[in-house]
């Protein structure tokens, strides 16, 4: 507590990325993770803040509670589902955080913000009620006085009092919820809280913002904000390569399919798992994803999750391949090594190779299967598991 009664945060990341290709905004990857983590963090870290609500898609409720949970977030009290509306999002998530007496509103699309804003933002809302963050406009603003490719200009706009508003855009929480009832029905005409806040009634003030709580909108902004957080790729040069290695090893298990490499072998036992269980594409999975400095298998592929219950593994592979392309890392080549007493692998192997090769958009001669047996020795060795080896080399395809 602050002492000042509850502080909560709402971060909304419901939106759609339709300006990013139509990729889930809050959950694409951005600097190793998604988007909405940075967010989270710099509130989780923040001692004014008690409480925050996670605002999502519908659809990603459970995607944000599981990311809650692997993070070990604390303060995280709810995630809830979005409305059609940003404004719909944020009465949901004000709903949840009904105990606080501050509210901050925060887009996830903006994963730079500070504590220095959260500070500053709350020292303003609780000397004015209501404040937004904002940076002076520094650029000479011209109105155009016609359209079309090169539209004339009709005059300068003075741009001595002009701030651009960002988030956080933090309350009084009973005004916030007082000027969402005035506005009422009219609440979906306004692009953000402070707008609405003020056609209710109420003054709003500014607070310092910063020029680098820039929001991420188009596919540009995602490398400009990966430098800006330090994780970009951006001293890479192009065709530089890097590698990654693999791991992964599955109980045996009678009555379930043997799948290995994306090939289903005849076997009276399978292999114990959550998906598939292919313990061969789930090494070259983790291979890929670490060579691209991606986290692992089990942050993008989460065991538990409905979606992944009895998944093609070879589909998980063309998604991990996709996701190092968003990086800008493509494979080249590939080894791997299945330890396992039985089945005989060999008569399966080059059906292997061309499955995960397929998945790699490789030639299957760029990327080798071989198998051998663990002498009898350990859990392998009695048959109790199958275990795998894989590394990846990668080049980079932008710079
Ligand atoms: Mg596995």
């Amino acid at each position: 507590m602050s002492g000042h009664g509850r502080v909560g945060a709402v971060i909304v990341g419901a939106g759609g990325g339709r300006r990013l290709g139509g990729v889930e905004k809050a959950f694409m990857t951005l600097g190793g993770q998604p988007l909405i983590c940075h967010s989270v963090l710099a509130f989780e870290t923040a001692t004014e803040i008690d409480a925050i609500c996670l605002v999502v898609a519908p659809d990603s409720v459970q995607r944000g509670q599981d990311l809650a949970r692997e993070h070990g977030w604390k303060k995280v009290m709810a995630v809830v589902s979005g409305g059609a509306e940003r404004q719909d999002s944020v009465r949901a998530g004000l709903e949840a955080l009904a105990g606080c007496e501050w509210v901050l509103i925060h887009d996830a699309a903006r994963p730079l913000v500070t504590q220095a804003m959260i500070r500053e933002g709350l020292a303003a809302a609780r000397a004015h009620g209501a404040a937004v963050a904002a940076t002076p406009v520094r650029d000479t603003l011209k109105r155009a006085a016609s359209e079309g490719r090169f539209p004339v200009i009709g005059d300068t706009v003075d741009r001595s009092a002009l701030w651009a508003a960002q988030t956080p855009q933090v309350f009084r929480a009973s005004l916030l919820r007082d000027a969402y009832i005035r506005v009422g029905a009219a609440a979906s005409r306004f692009t953000d809280d402070g707008g609405l806040v003020q056609a209710a009634g109420f003054p709003v003030h500014v607070f310092a913002g910063d020029p680098r709580n820039v929001k991420v909108t188009l596919p540009e902004d995602v490398m400009m904000v990966e430098s800006l957080l330090g994780t970009s790729n951006e001293s890479v040069p192009r065709g530089a390569p890097r590698v990654g290695t693999g791991y992964d090893i599955h109980r045996t298990e009678a009555g379930r399919r043997l799948v290995l490499g994306g090939v289903e072998l005849p076997s009276d036992f399978g292999l114990a798992g959550h998906s598939d269980a292919d313990v061969l594409t789930h090494a070259l999975i983790d291979a890929l994803f670490g060579a691209c400095g991606l986290p692992d298998i089990g942050r993008h592929f989460p065991p538990g999750d409905p979606r992944y219950a009895g998944a093609d593994s070879i589909g998980l592979l063309e998604e991990a391949r996709r996701l190092a392309a968003g990086s800008g890392w493509e494979p080249v080549s590939a080894d791997s090594t299945v330890i396992c007493e039985r089945p005989k692998l060999a008569p399966h192997i080059s059906a292997m190779r061309a499955r995960l090769a397929g998945a790699l958009g490789l030639p299957a001669e760029a990327v080798n299967v071989k198998a051998k047996t663990n002498e009898g020795l350990d859990a392998v060795g009695r048959g109790d598991a199958i275990a795998a080896q894989a590394i990846i080399l990668v080049k980079y395809t932008r710079g």
